[in-house]
């Protein structure tokens, strides 16, 4: 199970100090005041890199869990929310916001472009009366990533909440929370960040936590009260005992980050994405998307007359390589190369476009020349070729 190639739009690679941080010794994190700075100090980091002065929060549970908590906290019934929709996880909010008793309104947009901002605003001169909004940043099953900055900003112009699902997008792509006037953003540890999934990573603004405490009707279920953790450090104490192994290897993943500097990291997802996106096309395969490229996957259409899932299927059978199809209607169509976090590095693609290469050349089509030479012809300082 653990020999394989996983190149997939997350989880992604953990370096093995990360994996090592996770074996040290443990402490009892609910008595000992030690783990209560050692948890917030991994929070501060996180903040200072996503650029927010508000709370940050490490919830024990996967990404989906910081979605689920949002809506469970702002969401009263009768609520109006809307719903901003041009991708799976987009629309997958309106679950969530029903669930706890939410009325949704849909912004619902072509999947193959990012949120053009002059729509939204012609939809919002008509209809603002949402408490809150939710919108994706990068909308991993096709690659989508929405201009947050503008979209955010006039949300808020229209006094509405704004809650982004930014899973595939935090540490990957550039967040400014706060210039940006992201209400509450969502993360998960097992994408961009590169640590095991199994955490959710949220920042909440005073504004909506001012929301959540003025509610008129408490909020159902517990795990997802963002609500409990206002005054966790003053108290210092937690609604549930903190995974503390977890947390020591997303601080360990977050050291990570810092020490090559957030600056570089975005430089280096940035030369990747640009790179695969030029040389597919050169290459002779289309992209999924027409416009709004994140720099964190990149969804390649595959021909009809291979399919998707033979090319997925024959690279894990010849090259032991794991590869993501899509969801949905797009599970034969496209496939996903995932170039987040440690596995934005060219060292680990090269194989990967190589043997992309040689499984569609066994199945049948003929590129224009080599995938990875047109791909090391646009990422401009690194030539390396693995023959
Ligand atoms: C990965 C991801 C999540 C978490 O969802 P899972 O399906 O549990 O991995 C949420 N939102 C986005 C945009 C993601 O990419």
């Amino acid at each position: 199970m653990n020999n394989k190639l996983v190149y997939t739009p997350g989880p992604t690679e953990v370096r093995e100090n990360v994996r090592l941080a996770r074996s040290i010794a443990t402490t009892n994190p609910d008595l000992d005041i030690d783990f209560f700075e050692f948890y917030k100090n991994t929070c501060d980091k996180i903040g200072k890199i996503i650029n927010t002065k508000n709370d940050v929060y490490i919830l024990s549970g996967e990404g989906i869990l910081g979605l689920e908590a949002a809506c469970a906290s702002l969401t009263e019934e009768g609520d109006r929310v809307l719903v901003i929709d041009n991708g799976i996880f987009g629309k997958g909010f309106d679950e969530f916001v029903k669930m706890y008793g939410g009325e949704v309104a849909y912004f619902s947009r072509e999947y193959t472009k990012d949120i053009k901002t002059k729509e939204l605003e012609e939809f919002l001169k008509k209809d603002s009366n949402f408490k809150y909004a939710t919108l994706v940043h990068c909308d991993t099953p096709t690659g989508v990533l929405n201009n947050l900055s503008e979209i955010c900003h006039l949300l808020k112009k229209y006094g509405i909440l704004t809650v982004v699902d930014s899973v595939a997008g935090m540490i990957g792509e550039e967040l400014n929370v706060d210039d940006w006037k992201v209400d509450i953003a969502l993360g998960g540890s097992q994408k961009a960040i590169s640590a095991p999934a199994g955490l959710t990573i949220v920042s909440i603004s005073d504004e909506a936590k001012c929301v959540i405490r003025n509610r008129k009707t408490p909020i159902i279920g517990f795990y997802c009260n963002l609500g409990i953790w206002e005054n966790y450090y003053r108290n210092k104490w937690f609604p549930y005992t903190m995974p503390i192994s977890d947390i020591m290897g997303l601080d360990k993943a977050i050291d990570n980050i810092l020490e090559e500097g957030i600056g570089n990291v975005l430089i280096r997802h940035k030369k990747i994405a640009n790179a695969v996106r030029k040389s597919i096309k050169e290459y002779g395969l289309n992209l999924y998307l027409e416009e709004g490229y994140s720099n964190t996957v990149t969804v390649v259409e595959i021909p009809s007359n291979i399919g998707a899932k033979k090319l997925t299927d024959n690279l894990l059978k010849k090259y032991n390589l794991i590869l993501a199809t899509s969801l949905g209607n797009y599970s034969d169509k496209v496939i996903r190369i995932g170039h987040m976090g440690e596995n934005a590095r060219v060292e680990k693609l090269i194989p990967v476009l190589n043997f992309i290469d040689e499984s569609l050349r066994y199945l049948g089509f003929e590129g224009n020349g080599r995938l990875v030479e047109l791909f090391n012809k646009y990422y401009d300082e690194v030539k390396l070729v693995i023959k």
